[in-house]
């Protein structure tokens, strides 16, 4: 945003008002009248509350790259079921069996999810690594989330596997890897279900709105935006859990955000202070890998939380709801 000064107006003054509001400015230099550029890094303020401050003569304004964005709702139900309260979406990384989705899902609707997560087709970093069962497991999470009141949320990987994905998904998942892979969202989208984007490890702000600009121009009911951690310096953590972008999404541009500290942190013992911190920081719902035996997993068992804490979690954060 632009605001050009009147001819005698005394800059510093505007500048200290602007200051006063949080804003940050930077003079243009060259013009025939003095400007001020307002830095990305300052709240969102309405045009007309800038052009109200004595000496401020317009304000000019670019259009957003991402008006169905903008337009979103800012929390969203999928088939009766609030993603808010906050929603607990629980599962496992991949899913191995019938046996493993149905034990997952039982207990993690006990403790009060109404969201089963779990991938049937993997984005593995090494091509060596287990890839998923493919449709044997979308069938085998479908019935386990059936039988336990359950909304699936599954990954949807390649463009050839969107139609199948979305017979058995509620929310169509697309993983970081594939963010700005906008023949996958084009697809994904046009089955016009709601979708859950993560953040690409290495995508801002703008870049992750206007994926899901995409996803609504090309018929997504609706866009969760899911913030998994970006990559970093520090091998302490597997990657940087970016609550700074929560608030964003949260508050200044009110959109539905979960947050994933199972892939943010890649720490188990990190789950519930993140989760926690997520919530405070405006989540409607957290993304968590759990298991049964963590220690037997295919993928991500280190990061993945058992039942019992599990359960615990899930009484903290939604204690009316009262876990078994
Ligand atoms: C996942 O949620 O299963 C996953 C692979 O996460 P991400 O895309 O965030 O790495
Ligand atoms: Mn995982």
């Amino acid at each position: 945003m632009i605001l050009t000064l009147e001819a005698r107006a005394d800059a510093q003054r505007v500048r200290a008002e602007l200051a006063e509001r949080g804003v940050w400015v930077s003079p243009l230099i060259g013009g025939a009248s003095v400007q001020l550029l307002v830095e990305p890094h300052s709240p969102r303020l309405d045009p007309s509350s800038l052009l109200a401050i004595a000496g401020v003569a317009s304000v000019s304004a670019p259009e957003s790259p991402h008006p169905l964005v903008d337009g979103h709702p800012a929390s969203i139900e999928v088939d009766g079921i609030p993603l808010s309260g906050p929603a607990l979406i629980a599962g496992p990384c991949s899913i191995e069996s019938a046996e493993q989705i149905d034990a997952i899902a039982e207990r993690t609707a006990r403790a009060g999810s109404r969201w089963l997560r779990g991938g049937a087709f993997k984005p593995r970093t090494s091509p060596y690594s287990f890839q998923g069962y493919g449709e044997a497991a979308l069938r085998w999470m479908r019935a386990a989330a059936d039988r336990y009141g359950q909304r699936v949320v599954t990954e949807v990987l390649a463009e050839q596997d969107v139609e199948l994905v979305a017979r058995y998904a509620d929310v169509l998942q697309v993983g970081s890897r594939n963010m700005q892979n906008f023949a996958l969202l084009r697809r994904a989208a046009a089955v016009k279900k709601p979708m859950l984007l993560k953040r690409g490890m290495a995508a801002t702000l703008s870049e992750w709105l206007q994926a899901g600009e995409y996803c609504l121009l090309y018929g997504a009911s609706a866009v969760v935006f899911c913030e998994r951690g970006i990559r970093s310096f520090d091998p302490t953590t597997r990657n940087l859990l970016d609550l700074g972008a929560v608030a964003q999404l949260a508050h200044v541009h009110r959109l539905p955000v979960v947050v994933d500290p199972s892939h943010g942190a890649g720490r188990r013992d990190l789950i519930a202070p993140l989760a926690r911190a997520a919530v405070a920081a405006g989540a409607c719902g957290v993304m968590v890998e759990t298991h049964d035996q963590p220690g037997s997993a295919r993928s991500d068992g280190p990061q993945a939380l058992p039942p019992e804490p599990f359960a615990a979690l899930a009484a903290e954060l939604q204690p009316s709801k009262g876990a078994a």
